[in-house]
This record gives C-alpha cells, sequence and structure tokens, in this order.
C-alpha cells in the first residue's frame, strides 16, 4: 500500500502513475488517483487489480496540475472500486487517500454521522466524511476541519487530502505510517518511500508523527499537533535507480 501526490505546474498523471508503480512492491489490490488544476477540472478513477489496469482506465484525457494516488492494501472491506481510495465526501468537495487503520471508526460514525452517508465499507471513509461534516456544517476552513478530524482518529495514518476548491493545495498527516516529502522546483511531491519520487527529485523532508504538511507547488508549511509551526531543513539523497 501506498500514497503519493503532486502540486505544481506540469500535468502530474504521469508523476503520479510513474510513483504508484513503484510503490507496487508494498502490496496491493486495487488503486487510484485524483487529479485537477486551477481550471478545478478534476477526475478520479479507481481500479482494482494491477496499476496497469489503472492507466488504460485513465487514458490520455486526465490532465491536471495536481493530486493524489493511492495503492490500496484492504484492511476493512472488500478490494472493490468503491473500496479503493480516493475517497470523496458527499458534496465531492473533499477528497482523501488513507494507509493504515483508523481504529475508532466505529465509534466515530456512531457519534458524528448517519449510515447512509457511506459508499464503501472501509474504516477510512470516516475520515472524509468528518472533515466534510466540520468544514460544510461547522463553518471550519479546510485546515481546521483536518485539525479537528485528526485529534478525534486514533490508530496510523498516512492521509492525503485535497480540497476541489482550492486545487493548489495538498494537505498531509501522518501517525506510524511512512510519509516523506519530496521538493522540486516548480512543484511539490509527498510519498509513502523515496524510492517513489527520485525519478522527480533526490531533495527530501521528513514529516514527524502527529505533524500536519500543507503542501503547495512552491511552499511547505509543517505544522505539529498543536498548529505551531515547525522548521525542518531538507536533506539531499543519492539513491541508486
Ligand atoms: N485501512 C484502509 C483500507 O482498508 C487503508 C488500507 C491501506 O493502507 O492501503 O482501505
Amino acid at each position: 500500500c501506498g500514497i503519493v501526490g503532486v502540486v505544481g505546474t506540469r500535468n502530474c498523471t504521469d508523476i503520479l502513475m510513474q510513483g504508484l508503480e513503484k510503490l507496487e512492491y508494498r502490496g496491493y489490490d486495487s488503486a487510484g488517483v485524483f487529479v485537477t488544476g486551477s481550471n478545478k477540472k478534476s477526475k478520479l478513477v479507481k481500479s482494482v487489480g494491477r496499476i496497469a489496469s489503472l492507466r488504460e482506465k485513465i487514458g490520455i484525457d486526465v490532465a491536471g496540475t495536481a493530486g493524489i494516488g493511492h495503492t490500496r492494501w484492504a484492511t476493512h472491506g472488500k478490494p472493490t472500486e468503491d473500496n479503493a481510495h480516493p475517497h470523496t465526501s458527499t458534496s465531492g468537495r473533499f477528497i482523501l487517500v488513507h494507509n493504515g487503520v483508523i481504529e475508532n471508526f466505529v465509534e466515530l460514525r456512531e457519534e458524528y454521522l448517519s449510515n447512509d452517508v457511506f459508499k464503501g465499507e472501509t474504516d477510512t471513509e470516516i475520515a472524509v466524511h468528518l472533515i466534510a461534516k466540520f468544514a460544510e456544517e461547522d463553518g471550519l476552513t479546510t485546515l481546521e476541519a483536518f485539525q479537528k478530524a485528526l485529534k478525534l482518529i486514533k490508530g496510523s495514518f498516512a492521509f492525503g487530502l485535497m480540497d476541489a476548491e482550492d486545487p493548489e493545495v495538498i494537505y498531509v498527516a501522518k501517525n506510524k505510517s511512512p510519509l516523506l516529502i519530496g521538493l522540486g522546483d516548480g512543484y511539490n511531491m509527498v510519498c509513502s518511500d523515496a524510492m517513489a519520487m527520485i525519478r522527480e527529485t533526490s531533495e527530501f523532508m521528513e514529516i514527524h508523527d502527529q505533524e500536519l504538511v500543507i503542501l503547495k507547488k512552491n511552499q511547505v508549511t509543517i505544522l505539529d499537533a498543536e498548529g505551531h509551526e515547525v522548521k525542518r531543513p531538507s536533506y539531499t539523497a543519492e539513491l541508486d535507480l
């Protein structure tokens, strides 16, 4: 299982797909991508089985400057298209990928949401619906809604979140699942594994557990669990391809 995200100026579809192919070795049963851009035209494509079949489904008309992709290793819910990530909120505004296990998803669902908003059986879906609820019903910003959801969620996670209304930002957070930032010239990336980004960049920045990162094409902001900004140097890694 793995996550990849890119925000920049070039078409990112190929970068996402190559990233997912590099993550294949981690194991997966289904995969998906969400791609968008400054014109806010977006596409969500998911497929059960091989990354090659996702590639076929995508064809050539899925293009954009920002996106997130996911390879799933099912822990809750069968490997079906509905259960494949990215997951979306009912409004379609929020799009989310997740690696790991949300241990208290049943309790959170009972406390905050009605059962009919769920499209599949994953533990993950709770996260996107919680964020949507906090933003759309309680009026929080996307950042605040994500922070609030992260405070409630127990378990392991690497999250990538996008807001279709603001397609130049990817929000990420991690706890006990691997996730790393890749820095580029005019674009930035996030991925479970440096090897999946090494074709694009050799400059990386760590993300620590409990941190949230706001990723834009020319800016990376790391916030700790209290919302304070963390300054962290990047490092260069020379990996053998
Ligand atoms: N627990 C989530 C699911 O079953 C994420 C699995 C993963 O890490 O790929 O969908």
